[in-house]
């Protein structure tokens, strides 16, 4: 076990997107890696191109909430429906530390996925749960809370954002 060091705005892999799992076999030591980096940090989500691993894959524990008692690990999952109905929540990000932005997104999703049993499930989310899905989807397509926001909502963050980015160019 091990905690990875989780990559910053700036860094070119985090605007990548993820390869598909396709040895399931490799995944375990990962996944370990992954719930122990992202404990470290705090966070409720991560996903794998955070710590540098080209997978389409991410964890979540929001246990913390009464939405779910588990942890869980997603792997290839599509969106396969969006809810009309919308709403902002605030939203931080491990790979964005200090900027927090409001994010319009679907309530409620239909998700496609599997786990680590290689099973395929199809389920509906709300809540929180809906929104840390979205968020860490858009991280295996390359896309961060920052681009999620006006132009002008970034420029708000734009000392921060500066920082991260001489962070990420130095390593
Ligand atoms: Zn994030």
């Amino acid at each position: 076990m091990a905690v990875l060091d989780i990559l910053k705005y700036g860094n070119p892999i985090l605007k990548e997107p993820c390869d598909l799992v396709k040895d399931f076999s490799k995944l375990p030591p990962i996944i370990d890696d992954m719930f122990d980096s992202m404990y470290e940090a705090e966070g409720i989500g991560l996903a794998a191109n955070q710590v540098g691993i080209n997978l389409k894959l991410f964890i979540v524990d929001i246990t913390h909430t009464r939405e779910t008692e588990d942890t869980h690990v997603f792997i290839n999952g599509t969106v396969m429906k969006c809810s009309k109905e919308t709403e902002y929540l605030e939203e931080g990000c491990l790979s964005v530390p200090g900027v927090n932005l409001n994010i319009i997104r679907p309530k409620e999703i239909t998700f496609r996925y599997q786990t680590i049993d290689e099973k395929w499930h199809q389920k509906e989310f709300n809540g929180l749960f809906a929104k840390v899905i979205q968020h860490e989807m858009d991280h295996l397509n390359g896309i961060l809370i920052v681009d999620r926001v006006t132009a002008l909502e970034k420029m708000k963050h734009q000392k921060k954002l500066s920082e991260l980015m001489e962070i990420s160019k130095s390593k």
